[in-house]
């Protein structure tokens, strides 16, 4: 989660303070595309109470609760096989690609594979298409300069 410095840090939707006492909620690093507009809710902290004061706030809280269901670590399951991911370095999830609903993206997000089975997943070269494209176009830059994108394009490649 957020790490949050009471007394310091500001709610970005007020810019108040968050004080003791304020009833705080944070968002963990769950988007890794910076040109998200909801990478505004990513990895801070807000008042309880001013989220749904946001035209986004709803969506990321939605968006929060299905990462967070999605990759604790005691239900993940491989979507191919429909069994536990037996090792840490076998896991993979695609994470929030997107947080347009519009998107034929926004299907694909928080699906959880079996590095062992992804290649048998019938859905595997649509989303290694849409995912290109998306390079192509420069709608994702991350914090290793488009590297999570390659890495997860690498990934559904079979490299
Ligand atoms: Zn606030």
């Amino acid at each position: 989660m957020a790490l949050i410095f009471i007394g310091q840090s500001k709610c970005p939707i007020c810019q108040q303070v968050l004080k003791e006492g304020d009833k705080i909620t944070g968002f963990p690093a769950f988007i890794s595309n910076y040109k998200d507009p909801l990478y505004f809710f990513n990895d801070n902290g807000f008042h309880e109470a001013c989220v749904p004061t946001h035209t986004q706030g709803t969506l990321a809280v939605l968006l929060k609760n299905a990462y967070l269901e999605e990759t604790d670590p005691h239900s993940r399951q491989c979507l191919v096989s429909g069994k536990p991911v037996p090792q840490f370095d076998r896991y993979f999830c695609t994470g929030l690609l997107t947080s347009d609903q519009d998107s034929p993206l926004f299907q694909y997000n928080f699906l959880s594979f079996d590095r062992a089975h992804i290649a048998e997943w019938p859905s595997r070269p649509e989303l290694l298409l849409a995912l290109t494209q998306l390079r192509e176009q420069g709608q994702w830059d991350d914090c290793l300069g488009g590297g999570i994108l390659d890495d997860m394009i690498d990934t559904l490649s079979g490299n």
